[in-house]
């Protein structure tokens, strides 16, 4: 069973890791996907951001790679013979969007379905954009991001 795992991942933190350690079990295969035109600001370009995670999971497992992709995820997953889109789900408003998003994925490809893994609770808080918000600001961000993601933003920010 394949399953890719879509996100904007600007930049990737631990709650993304996190995630995907968990699904990389479930899976026999996890592809995690780097939409490359997020209909929001992004800090880093989209090979920067497969890096970081490229780096990231490196001490993890080997079932798992990352790509960059443009256009809809459902058809990204279809070419790569992926039966299963993985989201996260923290507490709060995620679920509204997960499951209008799932909705309309399976109204695009019927075979095509959504797993959805709840947050750890450690990081139910942690958002991309938060992170940024506070690294921008000289916040310390350390237990919330990989140490490569800490030197990417010090990079970024000098
Ligand atoms: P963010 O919402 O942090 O900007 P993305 O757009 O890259 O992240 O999200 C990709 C997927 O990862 C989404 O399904 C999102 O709900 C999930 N996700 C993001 N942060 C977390 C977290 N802290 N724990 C679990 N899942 C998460």
């Amino acid at each position: 069973m394949k399953a890719i795992y879509p996100g904007s991942f600007d930049p990737v933190h631990n709650g993304h890791l996190d995630l995907i350690i968990r699904a990389s079990d479930l899976f026999e295969h996890l592809t995690v996907a780097v939409y490359d035109e997020p209909n929001k600001n992004v800090l880093f370009s989209p090979s920067e951001r497969v890096n970081l995670i490229v780096e990231s999971i490196k001490p993890y497992k080997k079932n798992v790679d990352v790509v960059q992709f443009s256009g809809l995820a459902v058809e990204f997953a279809k070419s790569l013979g992926a039966k299963f889109i993985l989201r996260g789900l923290r507490a709060g408003f995620d679920f509204e969007l997960e499951f209008e998003m799932a909705l309309m994925w399976k109204k695009l490809n019927k075979d095509v379905d959504v797993v959805c893994l709840m947050s750890s609770l450690e990081y139910q808080f942690v958002y991309s954009s938060r992170i940024k918000e506070v690294a921008r600001l000289g916040g310390n961000i350390t237990g919330l991001v990989p140490d490569n993601v800490i030197d990417a933003f010090k990079l970024k920010f000098k």
